[in-house]
């Protein structure tokens, strides 16, 4: 079963991605934290990375490409969970030639749907557990100490890409690059939309009967 996860910032397309990776046993692919750990190695390919992350806008198509296909030949996992990718038509070009080069087929798209003025309101209430990137929402869903992981007693800290001014830019590449995408997807009749304006665990139960998945290997 292969899923890739579709969503504005903000959708909380990462909350559920790695909820339902560690509940079901799915291989989270998440390029933008492995394009966050690449940019703070300090390697000159995390230089070029970083620049872009924090100009809000995509990195190139061809480092992306390189993650993913190296990733899709090598894996053997059964249950793959893509978030944040396919972010532009080009990737989702990409990603159906090296689906089809791997002899593995998409499951579903899952689009998280989400009001556009809730896109900041949820944005700039994010914090992240620096030690195993749980994240949190200071109003809808707040750690039971101030600034402190539940799980693990990690500092939360704001990603450095969840301010006003990198989010418009964010949100503008969103609506001009990752929305023809759905069309794509909708094309394939693999589009499937889940209401993301709900509270987590609803979204999570509509997703997973949504998905049919079941504890166990696919
Ligand atoms: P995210 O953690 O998914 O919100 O991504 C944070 C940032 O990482 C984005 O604003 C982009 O700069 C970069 N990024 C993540 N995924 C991709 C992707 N598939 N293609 C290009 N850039 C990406």
């Amino acid at each position: 079963m292969i899923i890739a996860f579709l969503g504005s910032p903000g959708s909380g397309k990462g909350t559920q991605a790695k909820q339902l990776a560690e509940r079901f046993g799915f291989h989270h692919f998440d390029t933008g934290s492995m394009l966050r750990v690449e940019a703070a190695s300090g390697s000159a390919l995390g230089e070029r990375i970083a620049h872009y992350i924090n100009a809000g806008n995509l990195v190139p198509l061809e480092v992306i490409k390189e993650l993913v296909l190296k990733f899709l030949t090598a894996t053997r996992a059964e249950r793959i969970m893509f978030d944040g990718f396919p972010r532009n038509l080009d990737q989702a070009r990409v990603f159906d030639e090296g689906l089809i080069e791997a002899g593995r087929t998409l499951t579903c798209a899952v689009y998280l749907q989400l009001d556009p003025e809730t896109i900041e309101d949820r944005i700039l209430n994010r914090r992240t557990c620096e030690v195993c990137g749980r994240i949190y929402n200071m109003k809808s869903n707040p750690p039971r100490q101030d600034e402190v992981c539940d799980r693990d007693g990690g500092k939360l800290t704001l990603r450095a890409d969840d301010n006003p001014e990198k989010l418009k830019r964010r949100i503008e590449v969103y609506m001009s690059e990752t929305v023809p995408v759905l069309e794509h997807y909708r094309g394939q009749d693999k589009l499937c939309l889940i209401d993301a304006d709900q509270p987590i665990d609803e979204v999570t139960s509509s997703i997973v009967g949504l998905l049919g998945v079941t504890d166990g290997a696919a």
